[in-house]
């Protein structure tokens, strides 16, 4: 680095190196899941989560009149032979996330759960919380209901 760059160029720097870091990470797989093929069908299953978000940012718009920050949603398929299986996974504060093929279908109970935890952890950099229904590690059964009242409980939190 020159002693001479302006202060300006060297936030400009960091800001796409920001951006190239996020450009990787949104397509940057975990637990042995591998993105799937952009097509109509995996458009289509991004929809169904996207329509969450949707919902999440009517929660949002209802409390306060403040959109939630864009979030990259990808589509990925898991080999069942893989260990750990996963319904998805966030990147902590990075506004990304990752949804299973087959919990991105519309009929699937865990879809706006999953998506709902996902999204806690990516936009709030949340961790687990063995003591709430929506943020332990496991699953456990909630209602639509409930993942979206527990949701706004932690934006409330972040967002004070
Ligand atoms: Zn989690």
């Amino acid at each position: 680095m020159g002693t001479f760059q302006s202060l300006n160029s060297i936030v400009y720097i960091k800001q796409i190196e920001a951006e190239m870091h996020k450009a990787q990470l949104k397509n940057k797989t975990a637990y042995g899941c591998k993105l799937r093929k952009m097509n109509n069908d995996t458009y289509r299953l991004r929809k169904n989560v996207m329509s969450i978000i949707y919902d999440a940012n009517k929660i949002v718009k209802n409390y306060d009149g403040s959109r939630l920050p864009r979030v990259e949603v990808r589509i990925v398929k898991q080999s069942p032979c893989e260990s750990n299986l996963v319904y998805g996974y966030a990147y902590l504060g990075e506004n990304i996330i990752h949804i299973r093929e087959d919990v991105a279908e519309k009929d699937n109970y865990s879809l706006y759960h999953t998506t709902y935890h996902e999204l806690v952890h990516t936009l709030f950099n949340q961790e687990h919380d063995e003591k709430c229904k929506l943020m332990k590690a496991g699953s456990e059964r909630i209602t639509k209901k409930e993942a979206e009242e527990i949701f706004l409980k932690y934006y409330k939190r972040y967002n004070k």
